[in-house]
């Protein structure tokens, strides 16, 4: 068994293309078969290099390992031209001449009288009459398309039926020399022994066209998989207009590439039950194309957001900290000086960014604490603000030894003494220590910062106290 993610290099790798890769890779490794990665860029207008790199590396970043590849369409050329001739010399294909003015002509005429336009076939006429008197000149290879029932089991739409009558003979090879999509990727699928294509639903249409020339070719099909659309929240195609819709972008917001993967498996596919986290490894040994629902399939960033948060929660600093250190930018440090700060904030934010954010703190110098302004408001109050302060100062000053235990019951020791509820000690620490008013819990942050910066961060706190 061997399947293929075949992405064309266009843009940024969709979170469509990028569920297409998965489901590929997972139907491969279910069955102990091969994935392959061919990069489709024979159409020179829309194709570009940087976009066949960046396609690669979101396909890394997401951990998706094909086994071959990826190969060029573009180094493949000549093979293309080679077989379009062969189909040609069987009598199966035929060069056609007619100009783009005849055709638009035609269309034109197609559109006024009402009808779908067809190719007319008058260089289908020539080549079969053997009448064709011109040999040369500008020339495009076309498929000759007979009438007839084109059927086939399709893993996920079930039997599928389209009647070759309503097919034109469509272009093989272009004028320029290029090969048209039909062409490049049937003889690809042939030439690398794919057995199962899975791809887009807007790829149906084409799949006629495509068993035409396996047929053409004497090869036997392929079993085609036609995965449902994916829609945005308001059920229309995904698109910019309702979220990010590339790989990148759910990376540039910080989500980690395990969380995206384990959601993109969930669209349009489920392990059963009402099990939702998983990894890649369990999904393979559950997965399999014939299951996937062909319903189309809602990408509902909340849940994602969700899921993630849910990643980070039961990821270790070590497994996070690659992922992190962009969002941290400059105030990135070892991973042995952040690995307790990471594992204290990491439930604290739904993603990377969030919990950067809920890192600052413990990153930033002392002076460039600022206070929270409603926080403030809210909890440093009091005449003897200061003075209970100063007092929990001096406490953890003599705290021994400066652990989460020992710096929790002298500030609970304090707090009785006065008669203060333990809060009141508790909140203005947090301002101080973090300039927030949420944060984790307050004697891991106490510990985390250590001695001496809790106690400067008081001092700065009360140093805005005049008098
Ligand atoms: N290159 C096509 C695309 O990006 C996919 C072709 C295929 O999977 O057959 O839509």
């Amino acid at each position: 068994m061997k399947l293929r993610f075949a992405p064309s290099p266009t843009g940024f790798l969709h979170v469509g293309g990028a569920r297409t890769a998965i489901f590929n890779l997972l139907h491969a490794r279910r069955h102990g078969g091969q994935m392959l990665l061919r990069i489709e860029d024979t159409d020179v207008e829309r194709s570009r290099q940087h976009h066949a790199e960046q396609i690669v590396s979101s396909l890394q970043w997401l951990g998706i390992d094909w086994d071959e590849g990826p190969l060029y369409q573009s180094d493949r050329l000549d093979l293309y031209r080679q077989r379009a001739e062969e189909l040609v010399t069987a009598g199966k294909a035929y060069r056609c001449y007619c100009t783009v003015e005849e055709l638009e002509a035609d269309r034109s005429a197609a559109e006024v009288a009402g009808k779908p336009y067809k190719y007319s076939g008058k260089c289908r006429v020539l080549a079969e009459s053997g009448t064709a008197s011109i040999t040369d000149g500008a020339h495009v290879i076309r498929m000759k398309v007979s009438p007839g029932p084109i059927d086939f089991h399709d893993l996920i739409r079930g039997d599928v039926h389209f009647e070759g009558e309503l097919i034109d003979d469509f272009v093989l090879l272009r004028s320029d020399g290029y090969p048209t999509y039909h062409l490049s990727v049937v003889v690809d699928d042939i030439d690398m022994a794919i057995t199962h294509v899975a791809r887009g639903d807007d790829h149906l249409s084409n799949t006629p066209k495509h068993i035409l020339l396996f047929r053409a070719f004497e090869r036997e099909s392929p079993v085609f998989a036609h995965l449902p659309l994916i829609l945005g929240p308001d059920k229309k195609r995904l698109s910019k207009r309702t979220g990010a819709t590339s790989a990148e972008e759910y990376r540039d917001l910080g989500i980690v590439p395990q969380a995206l993967v384990n959601f993109l498996t969930l669209l349009g596919w489920s392990p059963g039950g009402d099990r939702e986290l998983f990894t890649t490894t369990e999904a393979a040994d559950w997965f399999d194309l014939s299951d996937v629902n062909k319903a189309p399939a809602i990408f509902d960033q909340e849940k994602l957001l969700w899921m993630n948060g849910q990643y980070l929660a039961r990821m270790s600093a070590d497994e996070i900290y690659p992922h992190l250190v962009p969002f941290l930018g400059d105030r990135v440090r070892s991973l042995d000086e952040l690995r307790a700060i990471i594992e204290m904030t990491k439930v604290r934010g739904r993603t990377l960014a969030e919990v950067a954010d809920a890192m600052q703190p413990f990153l930033i110098e002392d002076e460039a604490i600022t206070y929270d302004a409603e926080a403030s408001k809210k909890h440093l109050k009091g005449e003897d603000l200061k003075l209970r302060l100063e007092e929990l100062r001096d406490a953890l000053g003599a705290a021994e030894p400066f652990d989460v235990a020992t710096t929790e019951q002298v500030l609970r020791t304090l707090a009785e003494s006065r008669g203060l509820g333990a809060g009141k000690l508790i909140h203005p620490l947090r301002l101080a220590l973090t300039g927030r008013g949420a944060s984790p819990p307050i004697f891991d942050v106490v510990v985390a910062l250590g001695r001496e910066k809790t106690i400067a961060r008081l001092n700065r706190l009360i140093a805005t106290f005049a008098g």
